[in-house]
Formats: structure tokens, sequence, C-alpha cells
């Protein structure tokens, strides 16, 4: 990670124009982490844009002190314009690929052999990149890019604190997953310091939530499936379901998934969503004994050991069916 690092902080003199970018449909530590990384990039005297893929969600977009540019938005051509890009960092990605749709233009954008670095903290991060700046032991990318801004020498105001508080926040599932290590807790504690509020950054993702989350989440708990002899649960949300709650879109499902490990005796939960005619995304989480990773990357996804996630093709049953016989065959 040191040597990483450093190898970055080289390959930034060389650089002026950094383009950032993160995962589709991002998360907590993919806006937190981003962003901050965003600013510690100006503080270094760079010219640093984001393009993602997907919209901030709304419960993350007080963390946002400039609003990334959305690839949907007209208003890429003036960023480009302004000139190309030397560097692209991605933020949170285990693969190039994840970042979704910004892949298909980072050519026209960027300068031919501009640097790809690569921060991130997934045990399945496959070191794509000319600098892979990568650290399965953390809980966060957020971390990651604290470790970068701390080696750098590069001040974290209370902006960036607060952007880094909530990548560690949200992906050690508010301090309670398995990866609520002594770091994730000492890097928590020194972004306090650096002037983060840890009520209000938790009260502004879980505490201001619309209602109709609850409407979806209450209609979900009521249609539960329990498989394996209570060893696997499974919540399935139809585009139905979801034309139903949510008709003008802005569909929030970020946790629902703990909900089906958190049920005694459950070892492996599955959130499964419909996201177009026969196309599904699946999350999974584990209780520690079973390890989701396996299970999606068997499907053609990833993620950490006890949190993982995948894309589903088929019909709605037989999809279901798949992902259940590959939980089934992992079960203790
Ligand atoms: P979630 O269930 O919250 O969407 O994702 C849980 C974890 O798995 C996250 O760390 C996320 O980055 C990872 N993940 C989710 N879906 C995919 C996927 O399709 N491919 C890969 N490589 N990782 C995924
Ligand atoms: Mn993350």
């Amino acid at each position: 990670m040191t040597d990483s690092i450093t190898r970055f902080q080289q390959a930034l003199a060389g650089v002026e124009r950094i383009l950032l970018t993160t995962h589709v449909n991002p998360d907590g530590d993919a806006v937190g982490g981003t962003l901050a990384m965003r600013a510690l990039l100006e503080l270094a005297g760079k010219t640093a844009e984001i393009i993602m893929s997907d919209e901030v969600p709304e419960k993350y977009r007080f963390l946002v002190d400039r609003p990334p540019h959305l690839i949907a938005e007209g208003t890429l051509e003036s960023v480009v314009a302004a000139g190309r890009f030397e560097m692209v960092v991605f933020v949170d990605a285990s693969e190039r690929s994840r970042v979704g749709s910004v892949l298909d233009s980072l050519g026209d954008w960027c300068v031919e052999g501009a640097i790809e670095v690569n921060i991130d903290h997934h045990l399945s991060n496959d070191r794509f990149g000319d600098i892979a700046i990568v650290d399965p032991e953390r809980a966060s990318a957020a971390e990651v890019v604290f470790d970068i801004g701390l080696q750098m020498g590069l001040g974290i105001t209370p902006s960036i604190a607060t952007q880094l508080y909530a990548g560690v926040l949200t992906d050690t599932g508010r301090f309670q997953y398995s990866n609520t290590t002594i770091e994730a807790l000492a890097a928590a504690s020194r972004l306090v310091e650096a002037g983060a509020d840890p009520a209000l950054i938790a009260d502004r993702i879980y505490a201001q939530r619309p209602l109709m989350f609850y409407r979806l989440l209450g209609r979900l708990l009521a249609h539960l499936e329990i498989h394996h002899e209570g060893r696997t649960a499974l919540m399935y949300l139809s585009g139905e379901l979801i034309d139903e709650i949510y008709p003008e879109g802005g569909m929030d499902t970020e946790g629902i998934v703990d909900y089906t490990v958190q049920i005694a005796g459950v070892e492996v939960g599955a959130f499964v969503r419909q996201v177009g005619p026969d196309r599904f995304r699946a999350s999974l989480r584990s209780h520690g004994r079973v390890n989701v990773r396996e299970i999606a990357e068997a499907l053609a996804g990833g993620g950490h050991d006890s949190a993982a996630g995948c894309s589903l093709e088929g019909e709605s049953s037989e999809v279901r069916e798949r992902l259940l016989a590959e939980i089934a065959g992992k079960l203790p």
C-alpha cells in the first residue's frame, strides 16, 4: 500500500487533469470515497472531475460539495472540451467493468496512455490499472482514500472527513459487519477528530428515508421466503411492485437485504430485485459461516465474503431456483 501510494504520488507530479469514477448504483462508500478523493486531488493542485454512470442517491446528496457529472447528462461536452484527462482514478470498483457505461467513452475523454489508478478494498479486486492501491483488509474504499490523504500530507478538511466517515459507516453496516475492525474504528475516530459529526451523518443517511421505503419494506417482509430448513432467507421484489410503490421512480432499496440475514438461524440472506424484463440483481449477505462472495462469483458477480452481489438473467422463478441451488451448495 505504502509503495503504491508513493508511485501514485510520483505519477501525480506529471499530470494535470484527472478523471474520477466509481461503480454503478453507487453506495455510501462509492460516493463518499470518490468525492473525498476529488477534494484531495484539488488540494494537491490538480483539476479533477467525477463522471459516473448513475446518480448519487438522495440520502448521500448532503455529502456532495460539487455535483459529479453523469454519463447521461448533456454537460459532458464542456468537461471534455476543456482538455483530455491524463489520469483516471477508479474508486471502490473491484473490476474495470463495474463502472458501467463510463468505460465506453474513456478513450474519447482521455489522452492515449492515460494512467489508470485503482483505489479499492475488495478481496475480489483483480488489480487492474497501472497503479493499484488495493487493501482488502480495509472495510471501505474511504479508508484507503484516507490513507492516501494522510501519506501525501494533504489536509483532511471537515468536508472530506464527513465524506470519508460516511463511507466507513455505510460499508461496515453502521459498525456492525465483521469488517468492523480496530483499523476501521480508528479511522472513524480520526475522521471525527477531523470534523465529521457521527450523529448528523447517521441521521442524514438512516433517519430521513421516504415513507415509501418503509411501505415497501413492509410488503417485502410480509412475503419473505424461508428455504433450506430455515438457513436461507430470500426477499423478492418484482417489477410490478416497484411500479406500484415508486410510480415516479427513485426507488432506494439499500439496506433492505440486511433484514434477511438478521433472522435467527439464517446463514444466507438474499434480496432479488427485477431491473428489466428477465433481468435481476441479487444482493447476498452472510452471517459469516458461508462465503457469499464465492456464490456471487459462481454467478459472474463478486464482492466480499459476507456481502456480495451479482446480476441474473432469465425467467424470475428460474433465476431464483438457480440462486437458491448455488446457496444450497455452500450451506454448512
Ligand atoms: P450490494 O449487495 O450492496 O449491491 O453489494 C455488496 C457488495 O458486493 C459490494 O461490495 C459490491 O461492490 C459487490 N457487488 C455487488 N454486485 C456486484 C457485481 O455484480 N459484481 C461484483 N464484482 N461485485 C458486486
Ligand atoms: Mn466499498
